[in-house]
Formats: structure tokens, C-alpha cells, sequence
């Protein structure tokens, strides 16, 4: 059971045109930057007793990015979102868990609706 997080953490955190994590296993994940503002795990966008979502997809703007990434202890990064979010805490398992999900195949439902411009 004991699985070593050694190998399950990031070598290099690049964030340009999407989150870019290279593992210390030699793995490589990239994450958009939508899919993973949509999946932030913080108190404010999942409620904490139910897990149920409560982030309105919506809300997040299609071009958010991340400003800053941040390590929290060894086990977590913590990023800046470009829509002033910042309270959610990405640990490394969840994030090797959503590039497992990329790479099955299986998207997690995190796609932004059709561009509504707002009437201009
Ligand atoms: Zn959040």
C-alpha cells in the first residue's frame, strides 16, 4: 500500500498555453487551464460535506490562465488564477488522478459552453 509520492512528484511546473507537470517518474501531463480552474477542489467551489459541486462553470472566463503556481508543502501546488481565484490546493495525487482520466480517454465534464459574448 505504501506508495512512495517520491516518483508522483512534479520535476518541472511550466505553465504557458496550458499547466505542463513533469513527473519525476518521466511522465508528462498538460492540463488546459479551463478544465483545471473548473476542477478546483477548494471549500468555495466543491461544497465540503456533500463533494458537490457548487462552481458555476459559467462563471469562469474561457481564457483564464494561471498566474502563479505556488508549492504548498510537499504534496500540493496552489495556483493564481487570472480571475482572482486562488484558494484551491491541487495535490499532486489528484493531479496525476486527472491526467490518468486524460489519458483513459475520459474527459472530465470540464469543457467551456459556446463563447456567449456578452452583447457589446
Ligand atoms: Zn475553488
Amino acid at each position: 500500500m505504501a506508495t512512495s509520492i517520491g516518483r508522483r512528484k512534479p520535476k518541472d511546473v511550466v505553465f504557458g498555453d496550458d499547466l505542463t507537470i513533469e513527473w519525476r517518474d518521466g511522465e508528462v501531463s498538460h492540463y488546459p487551464f479551463f478544465g483545471l480552474r473548473d476542477v478546483c477542489p477548494c471549500a468555495g467551489c466543491i461544497d465540503e460535506l456533500s463533494g458537490t459541486k457548487v462552481l458555476d462553470s459559467k462563471s469562469i472566463p474561457a481564457d483564464v490562465r494561471i498566474r502563479k503556481a505556488e508549492y504548498v508543502g510537499r504534496y500540493a501546488l496552489r495556483f493564481d488564477w487570472s480571475d482572482g481565484h486562488n484558494t484551491g490546493i491541487y495535490t499532486f495525487v489528484f493531479l496525476r488522478e486527472l491526467a490518468d482520466l486524460h489519458a483513459g480517454g475520459k474527459q472530465p465534464q470540464a469543457k467551456p459552453t459556446e463563447t456567449e459574448t456578452t452583447g457589446n
